[in-house]
């Protein structure tokens, strides 16, 4: 059984939350793209956890966690990330994480190159999380990243990072006008958080091929929405990886397997971190109510998170990107205090009323085109079966799931482990 559970929006949805409730029944997580800059705040007997790099199933001792080939790693992050978890009495041994040889590490430089390069954009930037993300991706593609596998074979790799280190200096220097790169720094670095992880390192791919072919049940984790996909979402305003289900099985290393299931994390309204069109956003009191009331503030970076209401095209959209077959909605006890429910339920662009969603400068074109549902307006957040929840909220699920097209299965209350409903067929 391979499960993918991605997110259908701008990222954010509550797929950490997700992870952590489902991965009760799976063996396996695994995180197949991204860095650090994802933050999932996951909510257990535990305590209260951020997890940036580490996959969310890191919190059940029986889940083997692997870190896919899709990912970027920042070792340095990566070590703190272990150390916090070790000091609230997780453990975090080779048994419980394995990391990819395959897997890239995003280096001190890639940090430096991300800020040096939003500097310069100034009031263009892409509202990047300065976590070298994009450089280290596009290093990747230039064949010119240093892999996890790489680490167990210093020699060798002393002598690739030598020619990489000079060329990345050519960039600091000309285009930035940045000291160059100090290469014995970069080494240090590498020999300090590197080291420590030789032992979680392995060919992760085998490992899960023989694990899924020994049935064991597989859960894969996205990092970011629908949204900010590099093919399919808002470019150049996106991530730089592939968040889709469909990539899911290669950027964990077993393309020779499909999904069983995908599973899309679906916010029951819409939020969205950094720049970029985001046609429904809300303004002023209205949108400063439903951010408070939603606790919006960046888990990566801590910024307060654009807000706005369900939004019709894009969900639609992003359903239909992931491939989702069943939907996880959250954060519908957000909703309570409102009377009255906005949802944004088509785009006018140019003139034309579409609930199809543009691209590119058509995006930026587009204008929302807002109803009103009527609001529960009472707390919903003890509601565990269907016939617990109020005729508004029933008719608001039911009418999401007409709009997007596919069914909700799993309706998150709050964002504790048992805070939730699962909805029979
Ligand atoms: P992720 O990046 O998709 O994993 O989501 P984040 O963790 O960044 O953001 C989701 C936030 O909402 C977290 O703080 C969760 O603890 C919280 N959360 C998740 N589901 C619910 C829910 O149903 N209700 C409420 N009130 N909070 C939730
Ligand atoms: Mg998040």
């Amino acid at each position: 059984m391979l499960t993918a559970i991605t997110g259908i929006n701008w990222g954010d949805e509550g797929k950490g939350r997700m992870v952590d409730l489902l991965s009760q029944d799976y063996d396996v997580v695994v995180r197949y793209q991204g860095g650090n800059n994802a933050g999932h705040t996951v909510v257990n007997d535990k305590g209260k956890f951020i997890l940036n790099l580490l996959p969310s199933g890191i919190l059940r001792g029986e889940v083997t966690n692997v870190m896919g080939n899709g990912m970027v790693i920042d070792l340095e992050h990566l070590a703190g990330e272990m150390g916090r978890l070790r000091d609230a009495g997780i453990e975090v041994g080779p048994q419980h994480l394995k990391i990819s040889d395959k897997a890239v590490i995003c280096l001190p430089y890639h940090r430096q190159q991300d800020c040096l390069e939003e500097e310069r954009l100034g009031d263009a930037r892409y509202g990047s999380t300065r976590r070298g993300i994009a450089p280290v991706y596009g290093d990747k593609y230039m064949k010119k990243a240093i892999r996890m596998g790489e680490l167990l074979e210093p020699e060798a790799l002393k002598e690739r990072l030598r020619g990489i280190v000079e060329w990345k200096s050519l960039t600091f220097t000309g285009v930035y006008h940045a000291q160059p790169i100090d290469f014995d720094q970069v080494w240090a670095w590498l020999e300090t958080y590197g080291a420590p992880l030789r032992p979680y390192i392995c060919d992760t791919s085998r490992y899960l091929d023989e694990a899924a072919k020994a049935g064991r049940k597989i859960l894969f984790e996205a990092q970011l929405g629908a949204l900010r996909d590099i093919d399919f979402g808002i470019y150049p305003y996106t991530s730089s990886s592939s968040t889709i289900g469909a990539y899911a099985p290669v950027g964990a290393g077993v393309p020779n397997h499909k999904l069983d299931l995908s599973v899309g994390v679906m916010k029951a309204y819409s939020t969205c971190v950094g720049e970029g069109p985001f046609v429904c956003e809300m303004f002023g009191d209205e949108a400063d109510r439903l951010r408070e009331a939603g606790g919006e503030y960046g888990a990566a970076t801590g910024r307060p998170r654009r807000v706005g209401p369900f939004d019709v095209p894009a969900s639609r959209y992003g359903v239909r990107m992931q491939g989702a077959d069943q939907i996880a909605l959250t954060k519908m006890d957000v909703l309570s205090y409102l009377e009255k429910i906005p949802v944004c339920v088509a785009y006018q662009v140019d003139g034309v009323i579409t609930e199809e969603f543009p691209t590119g400068a058509k995006l930026d074109r587009a204008k929302a085109v807002v109803e009103y549902l009527p609001g529960w307006h009472c707390d919903i957040s003890k509601c565990r079966r269907w016939e617990d929840l109020p005729k508004e909220a029933q008719e608001y699920i039911r009418y999401l799931e007409k709009k997007v097209q596919c069914s909700i299965k799993y309706v998150s209350v709050g964002a504790a482990r048992e805070e939730y409903l699962v909805l029979e067929d």
